[in-house]
């Protein structure tokens, strides 16, 4: 059985105030949630946001990282440093990092073995834009964009990852996939990695990631190969983000 994980991805928002309100609503209404609840704060709040959940339960992850372990690599922060703070997780393959950063797949993969080596587990994300969709290329999009890890780092090493679709079409826009169009691309995820090995099919969590929200969240997780959901703009209002985290049971 697969726990349900609900990642709050707070990109580029926030002051100290107004993190330490959002971290402390989400504490006040986080116990007895089933569901494995992941923050995602911006590189300069990770401290302080380490201090507030400890012994919350509340996992914490970083949104970035850099593939070198150390250096002369200017406003860098590496996976070392991030698990010197207590993050668990580290987003890796988002798609403003695709598309604004430049971060093409072999980036990813390194990006993705570098997470691996310092014992960070990656949320990686894949999905294809709205373009790519109405081509119909979206499986060979994914498929490509998995290749990716899997030929740097092999089928095992989802063992120590979860996967989010995250069509590009819906993310920031209110656009959601429906919980069909969304479950059909995660069971061909799965069925993809089922072929390289069963076992790590039936465990590895795949989260859904596009406009989820308070409304839409319990219908999307209920789908039998949707795990959780990986949360933008719903995750900055802590009554909407515990919503979602209740959503899987
Ligand atoms: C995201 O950026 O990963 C995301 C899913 O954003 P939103 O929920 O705002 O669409």
């Amino acid at each position: 059985m697969r726990q349900v994980m609900v990642a709050g991805n707070w990109k580029m928002n926030g002051s100290r105030d107004s993190v330490r309100q959002l971290i402390d609503g989400i504490k006040t209404g986080v116990s007895g949630v089933k569901a494995e609840v992941v923050v995602c704060p911006s590189y300069v709040f990770i401290p302080g946001v380490a201090d507030a959940i400890a012994g919350s339960g509340i996992q914490l992850g970083a949104q970035n990282m850099c593939d070198q372990d150390a250096g002369a690599f200017t406003g860098e922060v590496s996976g070392a440093m991030l698990k010197d703070f207590g993050v668990n997780y580290v987003i890796v393959g988002h798609s403003e990092r695709r598309s604004l950063y430049g971060e093409t797949d072999g980036v990813t993969a390194v990006k993705y073995t570098a997470a691996l080596r310092h014992g960070l587990k990656p949320i990686f994300c894949i999905g294809e834009t709205l373009e790519e969709r109405e081509s119909g290329i979206t499986e060979s999009v994914i498929a490509r964009q998995l290749d990716a890890i899997l030929e740097a780092e092999g089928v095992a090493s989802l063992a120590n990852a979860v996967l989010a679709y995250e069509p590009v079409w819906a993310i920031g826009t209110g656009k959601t996939a429906t919980p069909a169009q969304a479950q059909e691309i995660h069971a061909f995820i799965r069925n993809k990695i089922a072929g390289l090995d069963v076992g790590i099919a039936v465990g590895l969590r795949i989260l859904y990631g596009g406009s989820m929200n308070p409304g839409n969240a319990a219908e999307l997780i209920a789908q039998p190969d949707i795990d959780g959901g990986l949360i933008g703009g719903a995750s900055l209002k802590a009554d909407d983000f515990l919503t979602i985290c209740k959503a899987g049971g």
